[in-house]
């Protein structure tokens, strides 16, 4: 018998499209990026939620009235920020639907290519392990997953995970027609890699992120025959799909430099809600998350 290919739907909890900076250790958000010196310089201050917040309730109330699980990489600052002006969603994010990672205290270029600030491993550790504790104190949770800003990771990432008892990583994309299967990547640490299908395929080159398609680049049947096509090249046991999308895309246009209106909005939740509907009437999949993944097989 065939079998079901599970489906991750992993999110990026970020401030407003990040973006790495000369000379600053965080990230900004892109619509503040012509603020003044002093707004630029705060991590707190150059990062806007309002993309994520102009959705959030939207998405959510999609994800839980459809019980759709799902994986949330926060960035910690945003999580703080989102915790002050909005507490009555944190209980939301509570849910036990949902997975809670780590993806940078404020989305750091750990690599420090873009920002020309190099981090030593003291310092990545202690980004990733105060990014942990925020996480995981504000949701009461248990972190398991990490996903590097900028999906960037340095030649220390993988030990800091380990030595933080983090399981997995899902910063790698690895070129597939199918669905792919974990591998241990470091130590104890197993990498989740995000699904990139090659550029001679059926598929045509498309990362499993839903990038394109909130950018109007690319239009939503084709990008649901795609994932369809994923599923229906897939034969492995154990074997998943990530849909990789960020919290801010549903209400920010990048190209249009512009937050959407709220009618463009529910649009957006209605094809995300179209791409899953269309998965799930395939009958051959079921929608997980890496965390209950490893908790299926005994591994956490
Ligand atoms: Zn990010």
């Amino acid at each position: 018998m065939k079998q079901l290919v599970n489906i991750f739907v992993c999110i990026d909890f970020d401030r407003d499209y990040a973006i790495p900076i000369k000379n600053l250790q965080h990230a900004i958000s892109y619509p503040l990026r012509n603020q003044s010196k002093d707004i630029l310089d705060s991590p707190k201050l150059s990062a806007s939620l309002k993309g994520s917040l102009n959705c959030f309730e939207p998405l959510i109330k999609y994800l839980i009235d459809f019980n759709v699980p799902s994986v949330f990489y926060f960035e910690a600052r945003s999580l703080q920020i989102l915790n002050s002006n909005n507490p009555n969603y944190i209980s939301l994010l509570k849910k036990d639907i949902f997975e809670h990672g780590i993806h940078g205290f404020d989305h750091e270029d750990l690599t420090g290519e873009e920002t020309g600030i190099l981090l030593d491993r003291d310092k990545e550790l202690q980004i990733i392990k105060d990014t942990q504790t925020v996480v995981e104190s504000i949701l009461d949770t248990k972190v398991y997953g990490f996903r590097a800003p900028y999906m960037k990771h340095t030649m220390n990432t993988f030990d800091i995970l380990s030595e933080l008892k983090i399981c997995y990583d899902s910063s790698l994309y690895e070129e597939s027609v199918k669905a792919i299967t974990p591998h241990e990547i470091f130590d104890s640490i197993l990498e989740f890699p995000v699904i990139k299908t090659p550029k001679d395929s059926v598929m045509g080159g498309m990362y499993t992120y839903l990038w394109p398609l909130f950018e109007g680049k690319r239009n939503a049947e084709d990008v649901i025959n795609n994932y369809l096509q994923l599923v229906n090249n897939s034969q492995e046991d154990d074997s998943y799909i990530s849909i990789n999308l960020h919290s801010w895309h549903f209400s920010y246009n990048i190209s249009q430099e512009r937050y959407l209106t709220k009618l463009e909005i529910e649009e957006n939740v209605q094809i995300f809600d179209n791409l899953i509907n269309r998965l799930q009437e395939s009958d051959k999949v079921i929608f997980s998350t890496p965390k209950i993944w490893l908790e299926e097989r005994n591994l956490i």
